[in-house]
């Protein structure tokens, strides 16, 4: 394994990253023998740096951004950032479910970094990597220390995940948005319980996470919702669609975002065998799709962007709806990219 990388881009040659370098005799690897976590391993380092700059930030809505856990356990069969656990020489299928590396002092890293003279407190960006509300928060709790961090210095930020973990430190979220701006969205691309069992094995049902918006907007804090991914011919039908947004719309939303499904390198490879398994009738049809590369065709893309926009109007979301809580803050939901555009967001 390379520890030298923990970067969420490779690194390139002869440059050293600016973002947590370590030393191999910095990590520490533990397992725990609790349901929960049985089967995964965590590799415990301490960073020298958590706040990563996006490259090629101009194609970006952020250009700071925190991942305090590399690999994920959701396990999204899709997650295009599986090709970042290959920096490491970690494996990007399984691997990346299961070995899940954390960044044990982050909050106290990034607390320093924040207070440096250097730092002109731009907009931070989490759960673009990976979801920093998956299971080891529960167990490691690196985000209260890192929200504190950014309250205390006013430094406003946005939370992307499909955790429901996120509402076990809300009071902390109501805190840092009186006295910053905070950015809240979710991630539900579908409702279909099937799919969702297959396709997200380790997250948090669709419902629980609709139950996380309505949560967050009762507490006065607006959630938008990331409708990612829609997956073309299985839950793209204008049914589905419909239900989502209504679901969306009835869980209080104050937007709603669709992507599409891409697939790039090290999520391909992976989805396609999970394809080929599970809908193996649909394999030919994915290929002449993704022929062109990562993406949907454009005309694909637009068209789910216009039917969920339209579902959207009709089902009144956003924050002036009639009936929404009034004392919701209009707050940014968390940035998101434009459907077509390629970015270092994953499809949480
Ligand atoms: S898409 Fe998001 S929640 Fe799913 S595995 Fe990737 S980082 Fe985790």
């Amino acid at each position: 394994m390379r520890w030298d990388n923990l970067t969420d881009e490779p690194v390139e040659h002869g440059r050293t990253p600016d973002a947590a370098l370590f030393g191999a005799d910095a990590v520490t690897t533990r397992t725990f023998d609790t349901p929960e976590f049985r089967g995964i391993t965590f590799h415990e380092v301490r960073a020298r740096s958590v706040l990563n700059r996006v490259p090629g930030a101009s194609r970006m809505p952020f250009e700071w951004t925190v991942n305090p856990y590399r690999g994920c356990s959701h396990a999204c069969v899709y997650c295009f950032a599986r090709k970042t656990h290959g920096y490491l020489d970690l494996d990007t299928g399984i691997g990346f479910d299961t070995q899940i590396v954390v960044k044990v002092n982050a909050p106290e890293v990034l607390r320093r970094q924040l207070g440096s003279g250097r730092w002109r407190g731009d907009h931070v960006a989490m759960g673009t990597n990976v979801d920093c509300y998956q299971r080891a928060e529960g167990r490691y709790r690196l985000m209260p220390g890192i929200i504190s961090a950014l309250t205390e210095h006013a430094n406003p930020f946005s939370i992307l995940t499909k955790g429901t973990l996120i509402l076990r430190d809300l009071d902390l979220l109501v805190r840092a948005a009186e006295v910053t701006d905070v950015g809240i969205s979710v991630s539900v691309g579908f409702l279909d319980s099937e799919l969702w069992r297959t396709v997200e094995p380790g997250t948090p049902a669709p419902e629980r996470r609709l139950d996380v918006v309505r949560a967050l907007g009762e507490h006065g804090i607006g959630c938008g919702v990331l409708m990612a991914p829609v997956i073309p011919f299985l839950s793209d039908d204008p049914e589905q669609l419909r239900a989502t947004v209504a679901a969306i719309a009835a869980a209080g939303a104050t937007s709603v975002t669709p992507l599409v499904l891409h697939l790039r390198p090290g999520a391909r490879e992976w989805f396609m065998a999970w394809l080929a398994e599970h809908h193996p009738y649909l394999v030919r049809r994915y290929e002449r799709m993704y022929a062109g590369g990562s993406y949907a065709p454009t005309w694909y893309q637009r068209r789910i962007t216009r039917q969920v926009h339209e579902l959207a109007r009709e089902y009144g979301i956003g924050p002036t709806r009639a009936g929404a809580a009034r004392r919701i803050r209009p707050a940014r939901p968390a940035p998101v990219p434009e459907a077509a555009e390629p970015t270092q967001l994953t499809l949480m």
